[in-house]
């Protein structure tokens, strides 16, 4: 593989996952890029009338968009990721103080690593909803959050035996000194994300999380790698959208609460595609067939080799950096790859001139899933579970190699291509 010197996929990936605080804004900025390039949004409130060939649908944190499905009725591609990633998200009722210092209550979301939100500057994203029926987009302008680490002096074994994060006693930062009142956090809600003299009252319930403020950076001594939040899983996204613009062919579906299984109103066990394509192909037997004869890419990060744990890994399944997208295969259908659907994803990987990885777990270690098995068992389709190496996932702060965003963007623009132009 031929070294690529620019990183114009990193950097692109780079300003989405900064402008995608949370699953809303990931789907919205998806959204305006699909639209920018002529797809139509469709509100799912409007009658299934005539369908754009183009177009794209948003329900809350979830997005699906399609191109030319009618044209892929024998070899139907879908690409699917998600748009949500753990972190910490801001109670009811989140006002609090001790010792002198007002705290907000956080709960964790999805499996987290609870040490890597320590010592950081965090912003809020998310939605607020209002009395009016209104239903904002929100993110805060500067970092308002900070959960400080104890010093060692006060725990002389953290480095030997390991900081114990406790999610419900150590997890609520600090956002200013003094005493709390109830309401508190409503009241700096209204008046500094909702504005327009809103008051407390306005404000009735809110889906506001954490984010690291500090941007993506590519770092490393030759610019190879890129340090950023939510790698897991926007880079996925962020690639599924632009295959879908490079073909303007298949479908893609970016699904929110992933990473806490998936049964919601618009996660991956949700009938939302299902929805989509009963818009597209009205006829419940043509579907069927469709989606019989089609193939689903499910793509989500893939665990690259850590190399101070390399023990943790599969021997003779190494994972490296900047090796090429990853087929993830368990046999008990944590992911869903078969012999099947692996060789559609590695015969679309052949076209891009990209190399595979193969990836499997220790069969001592509980292995992670994802939506593959899920959109496999909700669709009946044929679904290879792939993605992009990375370490750290789950935390704050994520890495990956730069040449990887633009190889698993290559490779899924080769899928979607079935006519291997791409
Ligand atoms: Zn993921």
């Amino acid at each position: 593989m031929a070294r690529t010197t620019d990183n114009a996929d990193a950097q692109a990936l780079a300003g989405y996952i900064d402008a995608s605080p949370s699953p809303f804004h990931a789907v919205a900025e998806a959204g305006r890029r699909l639209a920018d390039n002529g797809y139509q949004q469709v509100d799912e409130l409007d009658p299934p009338a005539m369908q754009p060939d183009r177009g794209f649908v948003i329900r809350d944190g979830s997005l699906v968009a399609w191109a030319d499905v009618d044209g892929q009725a024998d070899d139907f591609r879908l690409i699917g990721a998600h748009t949500d990633s753990p972190n910490l998200r801001v109670k009811p009722r989140p006002d609090q103080d001790r010792a002198g210092v007002r705290q907000l209550a956080l709960e964790p979301y999805g499996g987290l690593l609870l040490n890597s939100w320590l010592g950081r500057d965090l912003g809020l994203a998310g939605r607020v909803a209002l009395a009016d029926g209104r239903v904002l987009l929100v993110r805060t302008a500067t970092p308002v959050l900070h959960l400080p680490q104890l010093a060692i002096h006060l725990d002389r074994e953290v480095n030997t035996k390991g900081l114990l994060v406790d999610p419900q006693r150590h997890t609520a930062p600090i956002w200013g000194l003094g005493a709390s009142r109830d309401g508190d956090f409503a009241n700096w809600v209204a008046q500094t994300l909702v504005g327009d003299g809103a008051e407390a009252g306005d404000v009735v319930a809110w889906d506001l999380m954490t984010h690291d403020f500090a941007p993506s950076a590519i770092v490393g001594a030759d610019h190879e790698l890129l340090s950023a939040p939510r790698l897991d899983n926007l880079c996925s996204s962020w690639a599924a959208v632009e295959a879908l613009l490079g073909t303007n062919r298949g479908m893609i579906a970016l699904w929110d609460h992933e990473e806490i299984g998936s049964t919601s109103n618009r996660g991956a066990a949700s009938p939302l595609v299902e929805s989509v394509l009963e818009r597209l192909v009205p006829a419940p037997s043509e579907r069927r067939r469709l989606l019989a004869r089609g193939t689903c890419a499910s793509s989500d990060m893939a665990h690259g080799t850590h190399p101070n744990f390399a023990e943790r890994h599969e021997p003779n399944h190494p994972i490296t950096l900047g090796g090429g997208p990853v087929i993830k295969s368990n046999v008990n259908q944590r992911y869903a790859t078969d012999a099947r659907s692996a060789q559609v994803f590695a015969a679309a990987c052949e076209r891009a001139g990209t190399a595979i990885q193969w990836y499997a777990h220790r069969a001592d270690i509980p292995c992670g899933s994802t939506i593959g098995p899920i959109t496999a068992g909700q669709l009946g389709i044929s679904v290879v579970d792939v993605g992009a190496p990375m370490l750290a996932m789950h935390a704050a702060r994520e890495l990956m190699a730069t040449e990887d965003v633009e190889f698993l963007r290559r490779a899924l623009t080769s899928f979607l291509d079935v006519s291997g132009s791409s």
